[in-house]
């Protein structure tokens, strides 16, 4: 079975992890975690990034940072997955789901409308005028590495003063190469910026994740929220309510490791990227989703657009088909505001992401997949869709 994507550990992981146990750092503290800290400002190009325990944990400490309370407005993508979203209810605010556009990212142009039609700037801010509470921030996921259009969202974000929390969660080493922010990588251009490294991310720790941001300060007041917020760590004195949240050196020693190896876990991503392009091409009935033009991604998690009604198949037959023929396959998330927890909030529109949520399928996609499992894979895929 070719599986969808896990983890690689060629480099030197296992050496440095020795190392950490050898030495008895294996908790909150230790070199390791303040060197995965510069090894990614340094790739970033940022003052200042606070190490977590999980993606989940920094988008948690962003929305703590930034000042999310009981009752605000967090706009949130409906197609993510629900991590993206959980945190806003960590702070009692309400999440109002917005809508992708064909780059499965939110679409600008209805966040453009729904800000100008539904909301007002007043002299606490922009607020819902359904609600009168102020829409406080917004969570801008780079689906599967693919950029979010950061230009037109930004330029709204400042229109209507929104915090931006860019979830890099799964878009490590993306970066645009053209326009205004040529050069710039996912996560370094917003308010704030997550990164994720579970199991199934571009690297891994295990499990962990990260958060940069625009004010160097904030970062580093969230990495002293993330160590339960010592005002004095000798006395044990604290003058606010801190989070323990703080990566482990046995998880930053395989994120060193990792970090050696991301740009050619990249460049293995777009060549096997490529060759599915290549061979599923002039078929009929799929097309394998692409990556923003102008924007070097890091191709994360290839998705295929299957046109599911026309050759009679559903996301669930043909990921069984899949499974039959020797891959593994995913659908993409459920739709988060059709989710129990979120049935009762504000969904703006819904178009694409349902058009979507019935169509696309994700691929086998790992670091260390071969060319020939690359060619099978593509060869069953035309078979299912042939029926
Ligand atoms: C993986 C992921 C997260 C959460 O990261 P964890 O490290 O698993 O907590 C958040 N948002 C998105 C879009 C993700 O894919």
């Amino acid at each position: 079975m070719i599986p969808l994507s896990i983890p690689n550990f060629e480099g030197n992981e296992e050496k440095y992890v020795t190392k950490a146990v050898a030495e008895g750092w294996v908790s909150t503290g230790g070199a390791y975690i303040t060197e995965l800290e510069k090894v990614l400002s340094s790739y970033l190009g940022v003052e200042e990034v606070a190490a977590c325990q999980s993606g989940t944990a920094g988008l948690h400490l962003s929305m703590v940072e930034c000042g999310v309370k009981p009752g605000d407005h967090v706009i949130v993508p409906t197609l993510t997955f629900i991590a993206a979203v959980n945190p806003v209810r960590y702070q009692f605010a309400d999440p109002i789901f917005m809508d992708c556009d064909d780059s499965l990212c939110m679409d600008p142009k209805k966040l453009a409308s729904f800000l100008k039609m539904e909301c007002e700037k007043t002299d606490k801010g922009t607020v819902y005028k359904a609600t009168g509470r102020p829409i406080r921030a917004m969570v801008i996921v780079h689906v599967f590495g693919n950029l979010a259009d950061m230009e037109t969202i930004m330029a709204l974000a400042a229109e209507y003063n929104i915090v931006v929390i860019e979830d890099a969660t799964e878009a490590l080493g993306s970066r645009y190469e053209s326009g205004k922010y040529a050069g710039r990588y996912a996560g370094t251009i917003g308010d704030f910026g997550v990164y994720s490294f579970n199991g199934n991310k571009i690297i891994t720790t295990g499990g962990g994740g990260a958060v940069t941001a625009k004010d160097p300060e904030k970062a580093r007041h969230i990495r002293f929220l993330s160590t339960q917020a010592k005002t004095d760590a000798h006395n044990y004195i604290h003058d606010e309510v801190g989070f323990n949240y703080r990566m482990t050196n046995v998880q930053a020693a395989i994120g060193v490791a990792q970090m050696e190896y991301l740009e050619e876990f990249i460049r293995r991503k777009n060549k096997y990227y490529d060759l599915y392009k290549e061979l599923l091409e002039d078929e009929p009935n799929v097309r394998l989703i692409p990556y923003r033009e102008g924007t070097r991604s890091n191709k994360w998690l290839y998705a295929i657009d299957v046109d599911m009604d026309r050759i009679g198949l559903t996301t669930a037959s043909f990921i069984s088909k899949s499974e039959e023929l020797g891959f593994q396959t995913r659908p993409i998330w459920g739709l988060i505001h059709e989710q129990k927890p979120y049935r009762d909030y504000v969904a703006y529109k819904m178009e694409k992401a349902p058009y979507f949520y019935k169509r696309v399928i994700n691929i086998p996609c790992s670091t260390n997949i071969t060319e020939d499992d690359v060619r099978f894979v593509a060869e069953k895929i035309k078979t299912i869709i042939k029926g």
